[in-house]
């Protein structure tokens, strides 16, 4: 058997998806191969690569035991909500439980039109793609939850977007690809016994050990939803991640980065920065994003009311109490994280003063984010390494004196420099997907037909907190701090 599918997601009731096959391409070609995640999976990676296998994740051939479908969903986009989104070029083949026993989703993105589609065309072209294996994988590698990449494969059919491009298919993994949205389809319905087997589904599968019944049970899901949710947001601003488009339906219920359409990393460190061309007024904006998974979870938390308690007003303090977690754990773990970015192994009085102060004049001073952080790591060791770092402020003696400060504090610190500096080298990235660099790839691939670019940026990325000396000039920042970089919706 190819894939050892187990799908629970299709035995949910039939009104929550569609059942369809994914659309045949005329020219299947594989592009690139998650080969170790293919093992981990439970898959032959020489299968998968081989012509039955690209078959499949063309979406040409339905493997055994798949139950393809489409998700139904709603959500709220940049806050207007739509009752109905739905997975309108996605396609699930089902599930399979992995190497580790973890249940995994495997889905094809791009692979054709849906009853969700609206005035879609089903299809993902061939930069979209490639740029979402390279940064989804670049993001596992950075240890940070995420949907994976399996495959990538050209379709031989071009699709038209502002023009004509030629047109590939994802696979993509997931713990589950149940977003907030999913939750937001069945309460926008008042259908309670949609929204009943959806949190029974969503708490065996990714919180089982959630026990209690009735609205215990709800307020806990509630709670464990927020709390992975808080953790992601603060881990995405320690690296400098933009996700770009936060929309009720890109948030997964299980914790993990889903989406990557207009995604990007920060170059210079500015709070205010946002990547997408149609996020006019910056509500995605690098440092919005914890404001925003708030309000993202308030809404999912309404949508809960009706199972929390019979009485409304006892069901909304619920729901309060719960969400007022967020604010508390994303907290701990943002300033817990930027502590350690800076060598402190515990967060005393004034820690956070002492990071916030250095963030502020990385901003004044337009310092790169990941480069600032990286080079701070040799001057833990030794002072006689601040150079590099004064350079990236654009008044290097804004730097000195914080340094001054951070010195005296790291005087407190147990341990060895050279120790900090090990333990500040795992926290704090050499390399990024710089946007300069996904550009040059994409624009390879297509143009050129040449994929050396992104197999290099894949290899570099994979191994974000090594060195790799004869890779440093994938570490280096752009010109003028990459100001005016702008991505698109990637559909
Ligand atoms: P996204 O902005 O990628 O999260 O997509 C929002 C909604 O639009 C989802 O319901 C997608 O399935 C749908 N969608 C995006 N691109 C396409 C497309 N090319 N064809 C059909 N539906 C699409
Ligand atoms: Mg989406």
């Amino acid at each position: 058997m190819s894939f050892p599918f187990d799908n629970s997601y299709a035995r949910l009731p039939a009104r929550f998806h569609a059942r369809l096959a994914p659309t045949p391409v005329p020219e299947p070609r594989l592009i690139h191969l998650n080969r170790g995640l293919a093992e981990e999976l439970g898959i032959d990676p020489d299968w998968l690569g081989g012509p039955d296998g690209v078959a499949v994740l063309a979406g040409n051939r339905v493997a055994e035991g798949s139950e393809p479908l489409a998700a139904a969903y709603a959500g709220h986009q940049f806050g207007n909500f739509v009752p109905q989104l739905g997975d309108g070029r996605a396609i699930l083949l089902g599930e399979v439980i992995d190497r580790h026993g973890r249940r995994r989703d495997i889905q094809l993105k791009g692979a054709g039109p849906t009853p969700f589609s609206r005035s879609g065309d089903g299809r993902a072209a061939f930069g979209p793609v490639l740029r979402e294996y390279l940064v989804s994988e670049a993001m596992a590698a950075l240890g940070i939850p995420t949907t994976r990449a399996l495959a990538a494969v050209a379709t031989g059919a071009p699709v038209i977007r502002e023009t004509v491009l030629p047109g590939a298919v994802l696979t993509r993994v997931a713990a589950s690809h149940i977003r907030v949205g999913t939750f937001q389809f069945f309460a926008a319905r008042r259908d309670t016994d949609g929204l009943q087997a959806l949190v029974d589904h969503v708490i065996a599968r990714h919180y089982p050990e959630i026990g209690g019944d009735g609205g215990d049970r709800v307020r806990a899901l509630i709670e464990a939803v927020v709390g992975r949710q808080a953790d992601l947001v603060a881990r995405w601003l320690l690296v400098g991640f933009v996700h770009g488009v936060m929309n009720t339906d890109n948030m997964s219920v299980a914790g993990e980065t889903i989406d990557y359409g207009p995604c990007a990393f920060l170059d210079a460190y500015d709070a205010r920065t946002t990547f997408s061309s149609i996020d006019r007024n910056g509500r995605y904006a690098y440092g919005q994003q914890p404001r925003i998974a708030l309000w993202n979870l308030t809404r999912f938390a309404e949508t809960l009311l009706p199972l929390l308690a019979a009485d409304e007003d006892e069901a909304i303090k619920q729901a309060e109490a719960a969400l007022a977690t967020f604010g508390p754990r994303f907290d701990a773990a943002y300033r817990g994280g930027l502590a350690r970015k800076v060598g402190l192994s515990e967060l005393r009085e004034g820690d956070a003063e002492l990071c916030g102060d250095l963030l502020r004049l990385m901003a004044e001073n337009q310092a790169d984010h990941t480069l600032t952080f990286r080079l701070l790591c040799a001057a833990a060791e030794d002072p006689e390494a601040d150079g590099p770092v004064r350079e990236r402020f654009v008044d290097p003696t804004a730097y000195d004196g914080w340094a001054l400060r951070w010195r005296e504090r790291l005087a407190e610190e147990p341990g060895e420099p050279s120790a900090r500096g090990r333990s500040m080298r795992a926290v704090n990235p050499a390399f990024i997907p710089r946007n300069y660099r996904v550009e040059a790839m994409i624009e390879a691939a297509i143009e050129r037909n040449d994929f050396a670019p992104f197999e290099t940026l894949l290899a570099v990325l994979s191994r974000p907190y090594d060195d790799q000396p004869e890779h440093a000039r994938y570490a280096e920042a752009p010109e003028g701090g990459g100001v005016g970089y702008r991505t698109f919706c990637g559909t």
